[in-house]
């Protein structure tokens, strides 16, 4: 813990906190399909202010750029064969049905342990505090285990049971070899910007509320637990620069404009849409992926990850 304190004083290098901004993406490019089955927004959903009515805003002009610029995707199921731009602004909004609430679950049970002093990090604050936080253990039918720390602003250990809990559920949607190097799960309130890395993930939970709302609380998990378990083995790896170089483009401009923090992640959800939910999502979406990242997808594949409970 010392030493990712360190790298996440004030002035160290963003990429390091791995507790990015994902809030100023601009809404998805693909997937009509997907589009087809979110339900219209409403006016008093764009009314919301701030990051939400904001991302909506920018939506809506990409997809107006979108159906301008990319005629594959917006005329017809054939995508560019060899696009020379990112398909996407941002990964986690390609589709909301990759990972739904009513898939299985690995989290066996989420036991209440105590109050406990832990050194969590805290977007609001911009920096690590130290509370005597709610915690519980969550075991997940894989063997793996996390220790879920919630902020005691919550009031009570119940109402922090009952955090613990959603999020614990939908971590264990995700597959094995996402959660190998999730240790912890910090929960606070507030709306900022979830996190990987640090072998955990951080949550705020009104941000959290606004990821349920549009469906993507569990692909957004998948990219951060993407940090938290590739980054540090693949994310320099000699033969994931090799793909990078070898694929036509990155998968996103967040992945392009970072391209050792945030490609790994960006590119996982995508990968494990078009292997593992092919039938869940369109096949533009899936041709605009495979177009743009074969070499990624390839890579993937030969990790041969373990990916319970999804495969
Ligand atoms: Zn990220």
């Amino acid at each position: 813990m010392r030493k990712l304190k360190e790298s996440l004083k004030p002035g160290a290098p963003a990429d390091l906190a791995g507790v990015h901004d994902l809030r100023h993406d601009p809404f998805r490019r693909g997937s009509r399909a997907s589009a087809r089955r979110r339900p219209a927004r409403t006016a008093s959903e764009f009314g919301r202010g701030g990051w939400f009515a904001t991302r909506f805003g920018v939506g809506a002009l990409s997809a107006g750029l979108c159906a301008a610029a990319c005629s594959g995707d917006a005329a017809g199921p054939e995508p560019d064969p060899a696009p020379t731009s990112p398909p996407f602004a941002g990964t986690i909004f390609i589709d909301p049905d990759i990972i739904t609430p009513t898939d299985p679950t690995t989290l066996l049970e989420l036991s209440y342990v105590g109050q406990e002093s832990r050194t969590m990090f805290d977007r609001r604050v911009d920096d690590w505090v130290t509370v005597s936080a709610y915690l519980f253990d969550a075991s997940f039918s894989d063997g793996l285990t996390i220790e879920v720390q919630v902020n005691p602003e919550f009031g009570t250990s119940a109402a922090g049971q009952t955090a613990a809990e959603l999020y614990a559920a939908a971590i264990g949607r995700l597959p094995t070899a996402l959660r190998r190097d999730v240790r912890t799960v910090w929960i606070h309130q507030g709306v900022q910007p979830f996190g990987g890395g640090n072998d955990n993930i951080l949550i705020h939970t009104g941000q959290a509320d606004l990821y349920v709302a549009d469906g993507i609380l569990e692909e957004t998990l998948v990219h951060e637990a993407a940090h938290t378990s590739l980054d540090a083995s693949h994310a320099t790896a000699p033969g994931w620069l090799a793909a990078q170089a070898a694929d036509p483009t990155f998968i996103s401009t967040y992945a392009r404009d970072h391209p050792t923090r945030e490609d790994v992640a960006e590119s996982f959800l995508p990968y494990l849409a078009v292997r593992y939910r092919a039938d869940r999502i369109s096949a533009s979406l899936r041709a605009t992926i495979e177009a743009a990242i074969p070499n990624r997808i390839a890579y993937f594949d030969g990790l041969a990850l373990e990916m319970d409970p999804i495969d």
